[in-house]
């Protein structure tokens, strides 16, 4: 008896001191998030084979990157900007923090309602740390709770989480300790130095778009994504200086709108590209991937590429539908469609994680997985547990795939909810309701209420509609679909010709 005290009490100092030396060990972390950046934009392959685009375009980071991390062939975002950006800061599902479309004016929408359908009255002032503001989700943001726990958090880029003279249109009112060039704006009125980056000539504000707080940048022959990129290490610089460790949340404009030549890299695909668009498109990824790889090198150099974290990703799929060169609806073959979509190539996104030490180099994971999962899974990363947040925690850590304890996720259920209109149409573009479990995804649209049922394992491309075929498999997921809906409160839209709420997808059936 006395024998099994004594190993009782050792084994209890023993996990007291595990606890402690955890509670200490505070990785750097590093989230690389890229804006409009499709599956298919950048050389490796996400796929099982390389693609035309895989080819067409050159990011040596980002291969680099996945030769030393894991990389997720199945990572969903949400269709637009605000909604995946908010679930990230708050881990929340967008159909329960209701900023379902993207966000830039207090009060108002920005786009249109279509013809048949009445948009619900979602939250279109962003995501707040005060409940104070009208149509707006009230969070304790991610950032808030690392800075908390000893943090330095830094906020690089495009913010476009609260609507314009709100307190969240500032990242600094969202847990960040300081904020460059980001606003409430989900675009930037220029790339170039050389235009101020959308500014006036002296250096004062033209309009919605204009780049804040990089003044000393102006009138250079300099590109946004290089200037994000030197800050970033000024503040990473800063960080080590307070001998703290930090969370850089590296959010580049790019790729986003609008297309412009990346001096740097442009003549390169001028040769290579007959479309002037997407010569200038490509030039802009590497723009991006040189901002990964000087970001690497900076960790190399000051010795801390061993405790700190990349993680990888994009917001939404990449530009299809509008404003690109070549065929619409093409660019992120072989998914189909692009942003806006709940198509996949609306929703999947290029993810790689590296974390020395622990994720197997080279390593592949083809689990799926979703934008709100990211926040348990950075607090696990930085060791922080028992945290407190005002709201319901909708994501899962993805922490055992990267220990490889666990694979297969099968049984996860993923949801997206968009009752609202992006502008452009096309394929799976339009408010919708969607639900993958296992291979299968349901798509519900609002408007005529009709179905896609898809199997993506078997047909990536989401080219036969099965729905009318496997009316089993329709109705089981209309249902999970329908009970998750109605369990979050989602808001659906009303349609204008009766006047009634939009039928839950199981109630159509
Ligand atoms: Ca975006």
């Amino acid at each position: 008896m006395k024998k099994i005290v004594i190993i009782l009490s050792i084994l209890l100092i023993i996990g007291e001191n595990c606890k402690a030396q955890r509670k200490e060990e505070r990785p750097n972390i590093i989230m690389f998030l890229v804006d409009d950046m499709g599956w298919q934009d950048c050389s490796e392959s996400f796929w099982k084979e390389k693609t035309a685009f895989n080819k067409r375009y050159h990011t040596p980071n980002i291969e680099l990157l996945a030769s030393q991390g894991i990389k997720f062939t199945q990572a969903y975002a949400c269709a637009v900007c605000s909604p995946t950006r908010v679930s990230f800061l708050s881990g929340m599902n967008a159909a329960r923090h209701r900023v379902t479309n993207w966000t830039l004016r207090r009060g108002v929408s920005s786009v249109q309602e279509p013809k048949n359908l009445s948009m619900p009255e979602w939250n279109l002032n962003g995501v707040q740390a005060v409940d104070s503001i009208e149509r707006s989700v009230y969070v304790t943001p991610l950032p808030q709770i690392l800075k908390d726990n000893g943090y330095f958090t830094i906020h690089v880029g495009k913010a476009h989480f609260g609507a314009i003279g709100t307190p969240g249109a500032n990242p600094l009112n969202l847990g960040f300790n300081i904020n460059i060039a980001g606003h409430a704006a989900g675009a930037p009125g220029s790339y170039q130095g050389s235009n101020n980056f959308g500014n006036n000539p002296d250096g004062t504000p033209k309009n919605t778009w204009s780049v804040p707080g990089l003044e000393k940048y102006h009138g250079q022959d300099i590109n946004l994504s290089e200037v994000l990129t030197k800050e970033a290490i000024l503040a990473m610089d800063s960080s080590l200086k307070n001998d703290k460790p930090f969370f850089l949340y590296m959010a580049h404009y790019a790729v986003h709108t609008p297309i412009q030549a990346d001096n740097r890299y442009i003549e390169k695909y001028r040769n290579q590209i007959d479309d002037e668009i997407e010569a200038k498109y490509a030039s802009m990824v590497e723009g991006m991937d040189k901002s990964l790889g000087d970001l690497m090198d900076y960790l190399e150099k000051k010795g801390i590429a061993e405790k700190t974290i990349v993680l990888f990703m994009s917001d939404n799929g990449g530009l299809s539908a509008v404003g690109r060169g070549g065929e619409a609806h093409t660019h992120n073959k072989p998914l189909s469609s692009g942003k806006g979509s709940a198509r996949e190539g609306g929703i999947r996104e290029p993810m790689i994680v590296k974390w020395p030490g622990v994720v197997k180099p080279a390593s592949v994971d083809n689990s799926y997985l979703i934008i709100e999962d990211f926040f348990p899974s950075i607090l696990e990363m930085a060791n922080i547990y028992n945290y407190k947040t005002v709201q319901h925690i909708d994501g899962l850590s993805f922490v055992p795939n990267l220990k490889a304890e666990k694979t297969s996720s099968e049984e996860r259920v993923l949801f997206w909810h968009y009752p609202n209109n992006w502008g452009p149409i096309g394929p799976g573009i339009g408010a919708s309701s969607t639900v993958r479990k296992g291979d299968w995804k349901l798509i519900y649209y609002h408007a005529d209420r009709s179905f896609e049922l898809f199997n993506i394992n078997e047909d990536i491309g989401e080219t036969i509609n099965l729905a009318k075929k496997e009316t089993k498999k329709q109705k089981e997921l209309a249902k999970i679909l329908t009970d998750y809906l109605k369990s979050v409160d989602a808001q659906m839209p009303i349609d204008k010709r009766t006047g009634k709420v939009v039928e839950w997808p199981s109630e159509v059936l």
